[in-house]
């Protein structure tokens, strides 16, 4: 049986911490799916089109990776789909305990499912898509923490 994992998350935008972990999990796993959540318009940078467009365009390149939409609750995108896999990054004990209820969440709206964590590298570890926002916001040079075109599409709102 092939083996779908699902990385379900913000991504406003990708990082090259996402993107390691997305790399990473593409050897470990026959497919990787990752989720871009839609969220209440006014607290993201990027629309969810634009989200989605950004995470296709930097995997392209990884023939195992897929990009799809999440619009509604987890456990109902993994019932349709009878997916029962889903892995999230860890960065650090303050992601663990986020990251420890909504495993616990899970496991009881959806029988069945687990839940596979990744360990940041600490090349990667310290970047989070706010941090690139705020350095991105102060003039700072991002090249560094996120794809190419991550760095263009920031300008292009900075700019706007
Ligand atoms: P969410 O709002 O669901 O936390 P994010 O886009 O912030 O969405 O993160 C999606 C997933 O990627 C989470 O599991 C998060 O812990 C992980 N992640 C974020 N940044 C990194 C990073 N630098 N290294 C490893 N994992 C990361």
């Amino acid at each position: 049986m092939k083996k779908v994992v699902v990385y379900p998350g913000t991504f406003d935008p990708l990082t090259n911490g996402h993107l390691e972990i997305i790399k990473r999990a593409s050897k470990i796993f026959d497919e990787v799916i990752v989720l871009v959540a839609k969220r209440d318009e006014k607290n993201t940078l990027f629309s969810l089109e634009e989200r989605v467009d950004i995470v296709k365009r930097c995997v392209s390149d990884i023939t195992n990776v897929k990009v799809d939409k999440l619009e509604k609750l987890l456990v109902d995108y993994l019932r349709e789909h009878k997916i029962n896999l889903v892995l999230r990054g860890l960065r650090s004990n303050k992601d663990f305990e986020y990251e420890r209820e909504m495993f616990e969440a899970n496991k009881i709206m959806l029988k069945g499912i687990e839940t596979i964590f990744i360990i940041a590298a600490p090349h990667t570890a310290f970047i989070s898509s706010s941090l690139i926002k705020e350095i991105a916001f102060n003039g700072g040079d991002i090249s560094q923490f996120v794809p190419k075109e991550v760095k263009k599409r920031l300008s292009e709102k900075l700019r706007r």
